[in-house]
């Protein structure tokens, strides 16, 4: 077994005993970028100088002769890949937009820096749709990444680069951000576990905004235990991000290695995830991981969310709203690359966020201006919201009879590149099961379900998607495991 290969639970038993160092993990990882990112893509950025520097510090402070092997060096050495949007001290955060291209973050966001002070090894950025705003990562403006497990194949989005990478054991566990599903479809389409905690679990602060209202931060990793690991380390309230939750985290990975059956836990699945037009093949392998959780000693309730359906045009009302405000930022002035001299400010706006926004940024700018004009704003925006608040109601509801709710995360496994880019409607309906828990901040995870036949191709993995009340992360990684 290759080194890179490894899950953190095993490299930090191996780093601890000083059978391995940091540095070899680390070179592990970076020779398998080196290997197959020319045709993956995965990464946006691959910065190998501090990467072994970061683990050099680590096995310094492995080898010194006062370490004490507790669970305060959970990730200590460990390599990890970091979305492109979220920023990173000194180091180019794109937003795998053209209109950054140039862009040297000038400091680094509160989870990096987290991680730093935890020992973790960043090894450089991962590739997403422009600004997050996708499901395929075919958005973004340096090309499309390719799913590991069929190249012809989109990983998902808009995390696909955190998603593949950790397919490909480019790295031990990566960072994605989570506005509408963008770490739960990826890592459905790509066999890994992805977690999306609550909104307010995990600090804002440094992660470029698409949707301030339900952007998260959140995990991609090989196992349940590694993702509560790197939870424990990101998660916690943060002075610089007023939406941060005041509650202490839970100690998640005791917590998940302390439960041995899930007795008396009522597991909800809900009739509007599972309808007749859903992909039997899916269907049946879902219920199937339900079935699992039953042995385990868990009672499966069948229950309804009645407003699911408005998910979709609530979700894409209320993201371009946000968008269309939150990318203003972006005039190539105090943000972004100017490229060229322009008659007026007007005329330089005009030309530089031209040249700067893709097409689906400029759709979502479009979109969310008209969405929130004079005349528009009740019938469309205020509409949203108020249906919004029916959806969590939806949810309150069915937590006061189940304590969490399982799903499919996708409605089919990953699609082929190109094949739905030019209709962008058909892409906002992959959303279709993840956007709920973003609206109402649910924390939520995919858990691989296994492979399904497709019709043009290998077999390719699907995840079943867990929902919890707010803040119920320890519960949801404990079903989780069962499910694993
Ligand atoms: N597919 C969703 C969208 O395009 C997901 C975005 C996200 O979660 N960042 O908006």
């Amino acid at each position: 077994m290759n080194l890179n290969e490894l899950s953190i639970v095993e490299a930090r038993i191996k780093l601890d005993n000083k059978e391995i160092s940091s540095r070899e993990l680390t070179l592990s990882c970076l020779a398998q970028i080196k290997k197959l990112d020319s045709e993956i893509q995965a990464c946006l950025l691959v910065d190998e100088e501090g990467a072994l520097m970061a683990a050099d510090q680590a096995d310094k402070i492995i080898s010194a002769s006062d370490y004490q092997v507790d669970a305060n060096h959970d990730l200590l050495g460990i390599p990890y890949l970091c979305k492109d949007i979220i920023m990173t001290k000194g180091l180019r955060t794109t937003a795998a937009s053209k209109i950054l291209e140039n862009y040297i973050a000038p400091y680094s966001a509160q989870v990096v820096k987290k991680l730093q002070t935890a020992g973790a090894v960043l090894l450089g950025k991962t590739n997403l749709d422009e600004f997050a705003h996708g499901a395929s990562t075919e958005n973004s403006a340096y090309g499309p990444t390719h799913n590991p497990l069929d190249l012809t194949r989109v990983p998902g989005g808009s995390s696909g680069g955190s998603a593949a990478a950790v397919a490909s054991n480019m790295c031990l566990f990566s960072i994605g951000s989570d506005t509408g599903g963008s770490i739960r479809q990826p890592a459905s389409f790509c066999g890994v576990v992805g977690l999306k905690p609550s909104y307010g679990r995990v600090s804002r602060f440094g992660l470029l905004s698409m949707t301030s209202s339900t952007d998260v931060i959140g995990i991609l990793a090989k196992t349940v235990e590694d993702t509560a690991l790197v939870l424990k380390n990101i998660a916690g309230p943060d002075n610089l991000d007023a939406t941060t939750l005041s509650d202490t985290p839970d100690n998640y990975p005791q917590e998940v290695s302390k439960i041995t059956n899930l007795k008396g836990l009522k597991i909800g699945l809900p009739t509007e995830y599972f309808l007749k037009e859903l992909d039997p093949l899916v269907s049946q392998r879902i219920k199937e991981q339900a079935e699992k959780l039953k042995t385990a000693g868990a009672e499966l309730v069948t229950l309804s969310l009645p407003y699911t359906k408005y998910g979709i045009p609530v979700y894409y009302i209320i993201t371009p709203s946000e968008i269309s405000s939150n990318l203003a930022r972006f005039d190539g002035i105090g943000w972004g690359s100017a490229q060229e001299k322009a008659f007026d400010l007007h005329e330089f706006y005009e030309i530089n966020r031209g040249i700067g926004f893709g097409p689906e940024v400029k759709r979502r700018i479009m979109l969310g201006t008209y969405a929130l004009s004079a005349g528009y704003y009740d019938a469309y925006y205020k509409k949203a919201q108020a249906v919004r608040t029916l959806i969590i109601k939806d949810f309150t509801q069915a937590f006061q009879q189940v304590d969490v709710l399982l799903t499919p995360t996708t409605p089919h496994p990953a699609f082929k590149i190109g094949e739905q880019i030019d209709d962008p409607l058909t892409m906002y309906l992959e959303d279709i099961f993840v956007t709920g828990a973003s609206l109402a901040g649910l924390p939520a995870i995919s858990v691989p379900a296994g492979l399904v036949p497709t019709k043009d191709g290998p077999e390719m993995p699907i995840g079943t998607q867990l929902i919890a009340p707010q803040l119920q992360e320890t519960r949801l990684l404990q079903v989780a495991k069962f499910l694993e």
